[in-house]
């Protein structure tokens, strides 16, 4: 499956565009299936209909598990480093963790789970909410993993709209300095969701809880049982490749969440084959995505993609900053990391205390970096090179969404020569394809519109779940034949391709198209200044004017001058065209739990119009909301 030179590259890829039955039949081929499919592909992009791998049978978790027994058996497939850095790390080797699952799978059975089922999994990032997820899919129940900082209102909107029957949860987990009462949460949300018939909790912060008779259950009571009963195995539950496995609801930066389905045999073969190729993974090597479970990056890059390639991977329960900024690097140094795998808002955040928490971490271990979740700006991508990767890992700028199950434009690590800021080149059967408002496609290179993909890939989302009519209008009405990404892009004079942020996020001053994050880039590179976050406001005379929001938090007391320095920066480094027209100071932005700035709320504080800020219910502070509004210009 793996590619090694930038030659085989472009030859596989021209290979992947000619045949992409023949393509994909190969690489699905590295894959065990009770039943080879009778059909590789069945598609259309009208209703839409997507059907990879049709007729084939399998089970994802022996994919992950059962096949690796034999070979690596007792190698480590988890490592799990806690919150506090004085309790023990947990380290579970593939047939521990294929003895957990099983024994978990068998729990879930003893709790009237099925085939089919939607069982909701609200859990702190333990080993036991990776296993949690496993035993679901072993039996053929669809998970929906709700990220363990969501208020009881989100998660009650999440079970009602999949209709779970089962809960899974924790006493309550532990955040950096923060303790989160998860049990209480869900307590919370369950007064609203009348399809929950069963609670299994299991024992993580020792918080007092209410178990209601009939309803909640131990588990580890329900472990002793199963033991009991003397029934460890659990044989995996025969899959068609296009059941359902898992709901993962996108974390709406853009708006009400949308239930992202996702099918069993496309979406191995697609987190399998992106994991080994991007990464260039290789036996043994430990392999560190400091995402959370609760958000695609985890599902498909803790979780699934890494363990069907026998992988060693680490999970972290805590933040990067907790107990300081080093945790990360303790971490690295502490298991010997050979690849992390982070966000450019952890990168930024860590970047903004300097080098004190770099020192004394013996960080040579790395050899491969990746980054997700949002364009990385050219200032965080050198840092993250120089001081965390010495100038000798490459570092794979990952682009992708929720709703392609993995990664779709990204350098292959130590094959594709990359370039700061850029998401280079697609992934070998992926085709994007860039178009004008009209839907018009636009050929050639140096050349910049809305970015579409023209072909279907095995890891795409089918619908969203209990409303077809929404996917077809979200992803695949705006232009005909095509998957919409909803993602602005530049394709340079070499074809590399860069992400410019969400189309919305595309400004329109006196005529000039403008990427936000290209500000956002530029206002960054300013050396007081930590984050931003620009948006577009009506202006008389442009059209658009362009707003910004500024951490910066040493400006020496004289704001007026800090306002023109960075004026300044952005006038050298884009423009004068894309000059902030206003830019107010902030000790913080709205973001997403993920990490995401949500530029909607900004949007409209820009616009003055504060009163009705929509759901704001993903914010991780939405304190910072109301200072932000306060103090707007
Ligand atoms: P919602 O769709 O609910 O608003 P979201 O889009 O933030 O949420 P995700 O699916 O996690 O949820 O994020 C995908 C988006 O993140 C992409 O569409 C893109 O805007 C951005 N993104 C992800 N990776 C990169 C990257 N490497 N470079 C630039 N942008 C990225
Ligand atoms: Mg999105």
């Amino acid at each position: 499956m793996k590619i090694t030179s930038f030659d085989e590259y472009k030859q596989v890829y021209q290979q992947s565009v000619e045949q992409p039955e023949e393509f994909w039949a190969g690489i699905a081929e590295n894959f065990l299936w009770q039943k080879k499919w009778d059909n590789v592909l069945d598609w259309n992009f009208k209703e839409p209909k997507i059907k990879w791998f049709q007729g084939a049978k399998l089970n994802i978790t022996e994919n992950c598990l059962d096949r690796h027994l034999d070979t690596i058996g007792d190698k480590p497939a988890i490592i799990w480093e806690p919150n506090d850095p004085q309790e023990d790390h947990r380290i579970l080797t593939y047939r521990q963790l294929h003895d957990k699952v099983c024994q978990f799978a068998n729990v879930l059975k003893n709790n009237g789970a099925k085939k089919g089922d939607r069982i909701c999994i609200y859990m702190p990032m333990i080993p036991e909410l990776a296993i949690a997820v496993l035993a679901c899919a072993r039996i053929g129940a669809i998970h929906s993993v709700v990220f363990g900082g969501f208020s009881a209102q989100s998660i009650a909107d999440r079970i009602n709209d999949a209709e779970c029957n089962i809960v899974i949860t924790a006493d309550g987990g532990f955040r950096g300095n923060k303790a989160i009462p998860l049990k209480s949460v869900i307590d919370d949300a369950l007064v609203q969701c009348r399809s929950v018939k069963k609670v299994i909790v299991l024992t993580r912060s020792r918080t007092p809880v209410s178990m209601i008779k009939g309803r909640d259950v131990w588990w580890e009571d329900e472990v002793k049982k199963v033991e009991t009963q003397g029934n460890p195995d659990c044989p995996a539950e025969v899959m068609d490749a296009e059941d359902m496995l898992f709901i993962l609801y996108t974390s709406g930066s853009t708006g009400k969440p949308k239930g992202v389905v996702h099918t069993t045999g496309g979406y191995m073969v697609y987190t399998g084959y992106t994991f080994a190729n991007v990464f260039q993974y290789n036996k043994g090597e430990v392999y560190f995505c400091t995402a959370d479970i609760g958000w695609i990056t985890g599902h498909s890059y803790i979780v699934y993609g890494p363990l069907s390639q026998g992988a060693t991977t680490l999970m972290f329960e805590g933040v990067p900053t907790y107990p300081d900024a080093g945790r990360f690097w303790d971490i690295v140094d502490k298991f010997k990391v050979n690849i992390l795998y982070t966000a450019p808002t952890a990168i930024r955040s860590l970047m903004s205390f300097g080098e004190e928490p770099l020192k004394g971490k013996d960080l040579s271990s790395l050899t491969k970096l990746g980054s997700v979740g949002e364009p990385i700006n050219e200032e965080a991508w050198h840092w993250y090179d120089e001081k965390i990767g010495h100038g000798k890992c490459p570092i794979a700028d990952t682009w992708w969404q929720t709703e392609n199950g993995g990664l779709m434009i990204s350098p292959i690590c130590n094959v594709t020569p990359t370039k700061p800021g850029y998401a280079t080149l697609p992934l070998p059967g992926v085709q994007p394809v860039l178009v004008d408002e009209n839907g018009k496609v636009i050929e050639g290179n140096g050349v910049s519109g809305n970015l579409c993909i023209k072909f279907p890939w095995p890891g795409m989302l089918r619908t969203t779940y209990g409303d077809h009519e929404r996917c077809r209008t979200t992803y695949f009405a705006t232009y005909e034949n095509m998957y919409f990404t909803g993602d602005g892009c530049l394709r340079d004079e070499d074809g590399y391709y860069r992400i410019t942020g969400r189309v919305d996020d595309v400004l329109n001053v006196s005529g000039h198209r403008i990427g936000t994050a290209e500000v956002e880039n530029a206002i960054n590179m300013h050396s007081s200044v930590v984050e931003s976050a620009v948006v577009g406001y009506p202006h008389d005379i442009k059209g658009q004017g362009v707003y910004a929001f500024v951490v910066c938090p040493n400006q020496h007391g004289d704001s007026e001058l800090a306002r023109k320095d960075i004026t300044m920066t952005v006038a050298r480094i884009i423009g004068a065209i894309a000059k902030p027209d206003k830019i107010q100071f902030v000790t913080g932005l709205p973001k997403t739990r993920s990490g995401k700035i949500m530029r909607r709320i900004l949007r409209k504080i820009a616009e003055g119009e504060t009163s009705n800020l929509g759901d704001t219910s993903t914010l991780l502070d939405p304190a910072v909301v109301e200072e932000i509004k306060a103090g707007a210009l």
